[in-house]
């Protein structure tokens, strides 16, 4: 079909490929917002690589059994270009050593990306930041392409106002504090805590020029955030860097029941087994009385730093629900630990069903390694925070949560703390014992922090209502989308 008269083309449904990167923590929103997309009648199809497709498959499926227009059009990931075995196909899944296998395999991916949006020629197309080539397939399609960067617009604009102004390079060690231009407020960081790209070479130091183009003629981001706590960097963002941003998030509050719940981010029995486990085992425990314990899903810890952890929850004497992910054994683990606090802390290995552990009632506060999503996640379950970031942008989103929104305490706050590994100190039991005190226990300003954790849940889940600040985002969105002039000129898949 060449082209559709208007009032054939305003009753076709609008179609939306979505692209998401391989790794969860980009997956996981990403899936959510297509089929935010479908929930309102958006024909919306996620290209992915059959591993990752495997992760994401249950929410589909559950998503296109209650009648949405949600589906899953699958590529094939370049395993062995890449150096990596078959099935391997996401960034949790690898050691952080091989991490950058991921990147180079991204790389690869252009032909795929080009053939299947030209065969299928979508009305809009929503990648990756890591895929900034879409952004010239679209234009030659005569369609918008709209970046994901899996982040909030804070630490988006901070890294493009380090990248404008340098001030991480006019500083004379790693240590040395420097302020974040163009902010409407101070914040101040030291070079260690930067993202590796930020700091010097790094594997994906090469694809920055490609990465800003393709931004720069982007229609805008898509962003998994709300109005409430980010309108003032959207405004920046649109006046110093030119970018549009919609808000729609946060998305995990669409996972609307305890099944979708359940489906979120695997299909592997085991987590289904820890689902019913931690959900029963917070169903005996006090109101906010528990901790939860979890740094995302591709982050690692020594032996020696996990030891000191188990110590620490122990010392401070709240319950607690421990998500271990690492499978190199377990001799870190103090002698009978888990003996000791049985009743008192649940470990869990491998995949835990956080949202809706955030959201159990039990649960009290938050241990986290500020991920964007794990940030979003606790904000909208209304709880406080202990930070502790380990690496990327994660040290940014900590100053978002303790210095901006102060609903939240730094866990690691004495040993020296940094994006590379090989730069963290140990922080010590005493340490990460008495930070869990202040979120779940009494404190100097506890009952503060408490009340505006509360405060912005409530508004995080009023956003996402109808009539709300991000179900309006996506409204406006969708409507920008089809009023898109070229819209009707490709064929129908
Ligand atoms: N997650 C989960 N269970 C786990 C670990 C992680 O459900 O055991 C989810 C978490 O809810 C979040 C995502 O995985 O949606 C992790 O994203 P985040 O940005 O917090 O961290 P990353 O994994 O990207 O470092």
């Amino acid at each position: 079909m060449d082209s559709v008269s208007g009032e054939a083309e305003s009753a076709r449904p609008l179609r939306v490929f979505f692209i998401p990167f391989f790794a969860t923590g980009h997956m996981i929103p990403l899936v959510d917002i297509a089929r935010l997309f479908a929930a309102r009648g958006v024909h919306s199809t996620v290209l992915l690589t059959p591993a990752n497709a495997a992760l994401v498959q249950p929410t589909v499926d559950r998503a296109a059994a209650a009648g949405l227009p949600l589906r899953t059009l699958l590529y094939t990931f370049p395993s062995s270009a890449a150096g990596l075995p078959p099935g391997v196909e996401n960034i949790s899944a690898l050691p952080p050593s091989d991490s950058h296998k991921i990147n180079f395999a991204a790389l690869l991916t252009r032909p795929d990306h080009d053939r299947l949006l030209r065969l299928h020629r979508p009305d809009a197309v929503v990648a990756d930041i890591h895929f900034h080539w879409t952004t010239a397939i679209a234009r030659d399609l005569g369609v918008p392409r709209l970046s994901f960067h899996a982040l909030g617009l804070f630490p988006v604009f901070v890294m493009n106002a380090l990248f404008r102004h340098l001030p991480h390079l006019a500083v004379s060690s790693d240590d040395d504090p420097f302020l974040v231009p163009d902010l409407p407020h101070p914040v101040h960081m030291v070079r260690r805590e930067l993202p590796d790209f930020l700091r010097g070479d790094s594997p994906i130091s090469a694809t920055m020029d490609g990465v800003s183009e393709g931004e720069s003629g982007s229609l805008g981001v898509v962003v998994n955030s709300f109005a409430e706590i980010e309108s003032a960097y959207a405004d920046l963002y649109f006046k110093i860097d030119r970018m549009r941003s919609w808000f729609v998030g946060p998305v995990a509050l669409a996972s609307a029941d305890s099944g979708d719940l359940a489906a979120r981010g695997g299909n592997d029995p085991a987590a289904a087994a820890n689902r019913e486990r931690c959900l029963s085992w917070l169903g005996t425990k006090k109101p906010n009385s528990v901790v939860y314990v979890c740094f995302g899903s591709w982050s690692h810890f020594s032996g020696e730093q996990l030891k000191e952890m188990a110590l620490g929850l122990e010392l401070a004497g709240h319950p607690f629900v421990w998500v271990v992910r690492e499978a190199a054994g377990e001799g870190w683990m103090p002698e009978g630990f888990e003996r000791r606090l049985e009743g008192r802390g649940l470990v869990i290995r491998g995949w835990a069903p956080q949202v809706a552990v955030l959201g159990h009632g039990a649960v009290g506060g938050f241990m986290t390694h500020c991920g964007w999503n794990s940030v979003l996640e606790g904000l909208s379950a209304g709880l406080p925070m202990a930070t502790w970031p380990l690496s990327t942008e994660q040290f940014m989103n900590e100053k978002l949560v303790v210095e901006v929104l102060r609903t939240g305490v730094r866990a690691a706050e004495g040993a020296r703390r940094g994006t590379a590994a090989e730069e963290q100190g140990l922080v010590g039991a005493a340490e990460i014992g008495a930070a869990v005190g202040r979120i779940i226990g009494g404190g100097v300003d506890a009952g503060g922090m408490r009340r505006r954790a509360r405060e912005y849940g409530k508004m995080a889940r009023e956003a996402v209502k109808e009539g709300g600040s991000s179900y309006k985002g996506l409204t406006d969105l969708i409507e920008e989308i089809r009023a898109w002039p070229k819209r009707g000129s490709g064929e129908v898949a």
